[in-house]
Order: C-alpha cells, then structure tokens, then sequence
C-alpha cells in the first residue's frame, strides 16, 4: 500500500518507496517530517542553500494528499481575492496574490532548471458561472482580483459542454504529475547530500537548548531546526482548533471521442467542481474533482463517487471510469494557511498546514518561508501566515491538559469479539461503531468474513472515529487521523494506531 486510501489514485503507479537511507547519530541542520509536496520541496530547498537535511517520512514518498491530489497549479486560490481583502486588507490580499506568484515561479523553476520530467505543462483556466448567484460570485471575484493586480478576462465561450452564464480565463497557470514532479526534487535533494529516510513516523520532538530531538520509529534524530511537513502537525495544538480536515474526490474518465478540455476548469458551485485532463500511459483522461465534505460528515462515502460521476454523466460524452479515488485536505478557519513556527515551539520547529484545495501552490510557498526562516531569521509573508496568529479558543488550556497524557486503560476486561459481534449486524464489507458496556469499537466485516475489532477512540485526542466504506479506513472527524482497517495509522495527527482488540499483542 503506498497511498492513504484503498482506492488507486490516477498517480499510483509512480508511487513507490524512494530510499533506503538509515538514521544516524549526527546533528542534522534541518529534519523535515513528512515527504509530501510541502517536506520534499522544503527539504530540497534548505540542501540545495548548503543546509545539512534529513526527511522523515512514516510511510514512503507521495504516501499522503500529494498522492491523491489532482495538481492543478494555479494562483486564484480557495479564498478568493475579495475574500481576502475583505478580511484581511488590502495590502495583505496584494501579498497573497504575490506569494501565487511566487509559488509558480518556485515550482516552474524547478522544472526547467533540473528538466524535471514531470509532465509540466503552462495552462489557461476559466472559471464558469452556472447561475444568477455564481454570476455575482464571479463578479466579485474579478473585482477582487483586479484590485490585487491578478488579471482575469472575460470570456464568450468555454472549452467545456456545460451550460454556464458567464466564465473568465485566468493565463499562466499549469498543471504537472505530481509524484513524478516530487520524485523529481527527492533525486536532485539526493544528489545534493540529502537523506530519506522512508518507514520512520516521528513520534514527539523535544527542544533543549539549541537541538531538537525528534524522537521516531527508528531511533532520535538530532537537528537544529524541525519542519512538520506532515499536513497538519502531531501533538495537541492550537492549530488542531483552527483547521478542520475535509474530504474531496477525484475521478479519471476516458471520454468517447477525443474531445478532452485543454484548459483547467472550475465552477462555483458549493463545493465547486474542478476539471482537467492528463495523459496517462499514452491515453488522455479527464479528471472531475468535488463533492467535498467534513471528514467523517458523510454516511456513505461511496455515493460520493456517483454523485460525482452522475454529474460528470450529464454534460461529458464519457466511455469508462478508469479511476476514481479521495483524499483529505484542511480549511483554515480564516481561509490563509499557517507556514512558519510551530504555536508552542520555542522556535526551532516549524509547520506548514490549512492549504484548502490549493497544496500543491501552498506547499511550493511552503518551502521558501521555512528556508528563509530558517536561513535569515525572516520571511516576506511571515506575518500573513503566521500559525501563532490565531488566539486559543475557550478551554482549550483545559482540553490540551486533558488530553496531554493519553491513558490505555482500554484492555480492563478482555472482550471477545463473540461479545460485539452479537451486537452488531455487520455485513461483509460493513464497517461500524459498536457500544458495549460503556465502551466502543470500530468493527470491520472483511468479504469473506473474516472481523477486525478495534477500540474506535482516537489516541490523538479521544474523538470517535467513523467509518469511510470508500478508502476502506476510520476516520476522525475532529482532527483527521485516519486508520486502516487493521487501525494502522494512515493520517496525522495521531502518531500511533487505533488499539487492536483481537490481537492486542
Ligand atoms: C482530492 C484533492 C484534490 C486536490 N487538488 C489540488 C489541486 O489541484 N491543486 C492544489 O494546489 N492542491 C490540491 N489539493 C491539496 C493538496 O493536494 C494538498 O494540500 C497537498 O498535497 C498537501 O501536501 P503536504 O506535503 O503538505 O501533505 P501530504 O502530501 O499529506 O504529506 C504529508 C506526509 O507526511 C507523512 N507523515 C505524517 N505524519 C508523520 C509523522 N508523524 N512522521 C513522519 N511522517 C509523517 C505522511 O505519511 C505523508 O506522506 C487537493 C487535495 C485533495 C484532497
């Protein structure tokens, strides 16, 4: 398994393990956590200035969202430009679109210069409106954007057969293969003295004077500086109450014909769709996002696909299904990310998180905040999107003290599986939280019959996990860890599995 999903992204076959490099005693300058889009461009970034680095991934390359994204790479983001002068004013909303900018740049820079084959290609977008709302949306949005320098035209016709009211192109955005591109960047992180160590979840950091011990599956690594680039850090922070993890999908159709959008494309719905094409081994597809929900909001996450797919049905002349998988992102509360020092850290460790639909840029930009950060103590956007901006909410003192110290007290009484089993009517290929005596447990019916039983509370802060029947995984719709099947831990912030019940070895 070399994705967080049961479902095979459109991205799979690329997505291998990377490195077999091991954990050593030295003093790394930099050891970034995670080996997304976000840790490999940072990691890349910070070698490539002379910094001594270390990547620490649980799983291998690509394993989380980077895996299952659709990586459009555009500078109109999931807050628009209004949105953000409105909030934010509007010398910050100019940053923003800035920091877009740079974003591309950071990325295109990438490819041409190490000719990254990466399938990187410039590309138009448009934006169509459906309805009288989504017009006055749009309208908005062009306002906003004008105000920020950020040009979008309008148009009289799109590249795609859906009826709409009014549309506009934005020019020089892209669209890469994001596991090639991110494999890429781990060859030159390579080549330039980086290590990558695959297998190796980070458990918990320590700072004492000047160095960070990270403690891992594999041993303490010592760096001077720390970067979770694990999408949204471990730990019980205040970060966890600022961000909520959402689930979006994805499906790759082959279309009848050859007729296939060249240009990205983007409704306004609510959730929106997003549309583009990719050739993959030799033969294009058009890949149709939406349908995104609160993590563990949907009762049955496979409708999600049809509702998807019976969108995509009325307007596109489609032949097959050739792939169809989800993924998890984070909506910050106040619509920008958080790159920068960790709320908490006494400044060595750093994190990047709350990208919305927009990683692929955020995690880009990602990379040049931490590293100079890192290099010269500042950063252009520093300020904007600071994580310590965000005040502590009510009781969360309280819950943080709660939760510090997770207490496994859970085998009191050995249950049977005979117990919850005679409670729940689960059919094969079911999943379900089952009460017994107080307590509850995540119970899966595989086909064939075999059960796996696990205690449903999540070890990062005690929420109740629910059951994704599309990935085959529990989700936690509090933080987002996720789990799979076994309780094996998919997603952070948990640093540990679900408890098994039936082989508590
Ligand atoms: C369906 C979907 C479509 C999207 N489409 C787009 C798009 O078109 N354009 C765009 O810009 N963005 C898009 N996004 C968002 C974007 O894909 C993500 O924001 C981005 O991939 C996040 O990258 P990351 O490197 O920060 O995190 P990830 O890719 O999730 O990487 C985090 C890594 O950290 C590892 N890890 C976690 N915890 C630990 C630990 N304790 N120790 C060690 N390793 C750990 C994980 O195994 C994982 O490999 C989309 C998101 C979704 C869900």
């Amino acid at each position: 398994m070399f994705r967080d999903g049961a479902r095979k992204s459109i991205w799979q076959e690329e997505i291998k393990r990377f490195a077999a490099d091991a954990i050593t005693e030295e003093i790394f300058d930099v050891a970034v956590i995670g080996g997304g889009i976000t840790g490999v461009t940072t990691a890349c970034e910070l070698q490539r200035s002379g910094k001594k680095c270390i990547i620490l991934e649980a799983n291998n390359i690509g394993f989380g969202t980077s895996g299952g994204t659709t990586a459009h790479l555009n500078d109109f983001f999931d807050t628009t430009y209004k949105e953000a002068i409105d909030k934010f004013g509007l010398e910050n909303a100019r940053l923003l679109a800035r920091a877009g900018k740079e974003a591309l740049q950071i990325i295109e820079r990438n490819v041409l210069e190490h000719n990254l084959d990466c399938d990187y290609e410039k590309k138009t977008a448009q934006l169509f409106a459906l309805n009288e709302k989504q017009e006055q949306t749009l309208a908005d949005m062009v306002e906003g954007a004008a105000k920020v320098g950020h040009e979008m035209q309008y148009i009289q016709d799109i590249s795609y057969p859906i009826p709409f009211r009014k549309a506009v192109e934005i020019r020089d955005q892209a669209q890469f293969h994001p596991i090639k591109y991110i494999r890429g960047l781990c060859g030159i992180f390579k080549n330039a003295g980086g290590r990558i160590v695959e297998g190796c979840l980070c458990e918990r950091h320590e700072e004492k004077e000047d160095i960070v011990y990270l403690q891992t599956t594999m041993g303490t690594v010592k760096a001077r500086h720390a970067v979770y680039a694990t999408h949204i850090p471990p730990g019980i922070n205040i970060l966890h109450f600022t961000t909520a993890p959402y689930r979006s999908y994805a499906i790759a159709f082959s279309l009848k014909g050859n007729n296939y959008p060249k240009e990205l494309g983007y409704d306004l719905e609510d959730p929106y769709h997003y549309y583009r094409s990719h050739v993959i081994d030799g033969r294009e597809l058009l890949i149709a996002g939406g349908e995104d929900h609160k993590t563990g909001h949907a009762e049955d996450t496979g409708a999600c696909f049809s509702n998807l797919e019976n969108y995509c049905r009325q307007y596109f002349d489609i032949d097959r299904v050739e792939y169809s998988w989800s993924s998890q992102y984070y909506e910050p509360a106040d619509g920008l990310p958080s790159i920068g020092i960790l709320p908490g850290s006494d400044g060595r460790v750093y994190a990047a998180t709350g990208f919305r639909g927009n990683g692929m840029v955020f995690g880009s930009l990602s990379a040049r905040i931490l590293s100079d950060l890192i290099i010269s103590g500042t950063s252009l956007y520093e300020a904007l999107f600071r994580p310590g901006r965000f005040k502590p909410v009510a009781g969360f003192t309280a819950f943080v003290k709660e939760n510090a110290t997770v207490i496994h007290d859970f085998i009191k009484d050995k249950i049977t599986m005979e117990k919850v089993m005679s409670l729940a009517e689960i059919t094969e290929g079911e999943g379900k939280v089952v009460k017994y005596e107080g307590d509850s447990y995540a119970v899966y019916k595989e086909h064939g019959g075999k059960v796996h039983l696990l205690k449903s509370t999540c070890p990062h802060a005690r929420c109740e996990v629910r059951w994704n029947s599309a990935e085959l995984s529990w989700d936690c719709p509090c933080h987002g860890s996720r789990f799979n099947i076994n309780g094996r831990l998919l997603n952070a912030p948990a640093v540990k599995g679900l408890e098994r019940m039936d082989d508590p070895a």
